[in-house]
């Protein structure tokens, strides 16, 4: 068994916990994993688990379209970028990221969809977002004879076709 941080006796165990935030005026409830010991009653949520949550929060604010200066900030905040990071990669001076996050000037749309993508994309861990961002920052020699393979793109394209095409998403009628 695991020894309890505060009180080091070994009495700790795994259980679950319902854990609640608050952004932007709504209150958010996951169940989370954590640990508990038996003799003093210390509960432990590890650090992951909490990005985790926060990451899943900020999906629901992306989702949602939430565009204000609080929901920009946890966005930020959630994808791991600091404000000069995060303005480096909009092409925008780290100041302007201030005056959204403060509310000085209203959340610039196209800044908020390219955070919300980012924020998807940390979710579905494919982060192609930040690094077609990074790369036209500091661009790479591209040859001038180039070969490619088709099977990622066809792989995507016959995913496409399976949960967006009309075939797939009209009712089948007998
Ligand atoms: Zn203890």
């Amino acid at each position: 068994m695991k020894t309890c941080g505060r009180c080091k006796k070994e009495r700790v165990s795994p259980i679950t916990l319902d854990d609640s935030m608050d952004v932007c005026g709504h209150t958010f409830t996951a169940q989370l994993p954590a640990e508990k010991c038996g003799a003093c009653g210390q509960i432990a949520i590890q650090g992951h688990d909490m990005k985790l949550f926060e990451l899943r929060v900020a999906i629901e604010l992306a989702k949602a379209g939430v565009r204000n200066a609080e929901a920009f900030k946890f966005l930020r905040k959630a994808v791991g970028l600091d404000e000069a990071g995060l303005g480096e990669l909009l092409d925008v001076p780290a100041e302007f990221v201030g005056y959204w996050e403060r509310g000085d000037w209203p959340v610039d749309p196209r800044a908020q969809a390219v955070l919300c993508s980012l924020i998807l994309a940390k979710y579905e861990q494919k982060p192609s977002t930040l690094d077609c961002l990074a790369v036209l920052r500091e661009p790479r020699k591209l040859a001038r004879k180039v070969r490619v393979t088709l099977i990622d793109a066809l792989g995507t394209a016959a995913k496409t076709l399976q949960f967006g095409s009309a075939a797939r998403s009209a009712p089948a009628v007998a």
